[in-house]
């Protein structure tokens, strides 16, 4: 197995792991975009948030929750960016799900999520909501997110 995140998961590379359980590893980034940048993984070898089973994803998003508060606080920052880049388009570097969680303060110099787009969208918003539930619909994923739209 080649990935780098499934062999810091399972110990055969080194990392400053922070947290471990069943289903997730949380480490320092080993290129921190500040202190106390971590990284949250699911053990699960999986590119996309998307391909996580429900009870993977269910893990590693209580693991996140767990995480950012502590995180947090360990370096006194007043908040965090949590975010995923999720699929090579993206920027995700590593095709192996991890959520980034990167301590913020005040005045820091890095800006929003929204900081990250140059606002590109041109289609009603109504017309993109009814793209996506009919996706849902498709999906039959057997999640269930609520109806949505009126
Ligand atoms: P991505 O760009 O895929 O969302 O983020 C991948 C992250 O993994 C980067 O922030 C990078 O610094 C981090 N990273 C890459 N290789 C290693 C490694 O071997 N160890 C640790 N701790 N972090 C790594
Ligand atoms: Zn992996």
């Amino acid at each position: 197995m080649s990935c780098i995140f499934c062999r810091i998961a399972n110990g055969e590379i080194p990392a400053e792991i922070v947290a471990r359980s069943e289903e997730v590893v949380a480490f320092l980034d080993v290129q921190p975009l500040a202190d106390g940048h971590v990284l949250v993984v699911p053990r699960a070898h999986q590119p996309c948030v998307e391909d996580l089973e429900p009870a993977q994803a269910e893990a590693l998003f209580r693991s996140v929750v767990r995480l950012a508060g502590p995180v947090r606080e360990a370096v006194h920052a007043a908040g965090t960016t949590i975010g995923v880049n999720n699929g090579e388009a993206t920027g995700q570097t590593i095709p192996h799900v991890h959520v980034h969680i990167v301590p913020r303060w005040q005045n820091d110099g890095a800006g929003s999520v929204h900081t990250i787009f140059p606002r590109k969208a041109y289609r009603e918003i109504k017309d993109v909501g009814t793209l996506i539930r009919a996706a849902l619909a498709e999906a039959s994923s057997g999640i269930d997110v609520g109806r949505g739209g009126d």
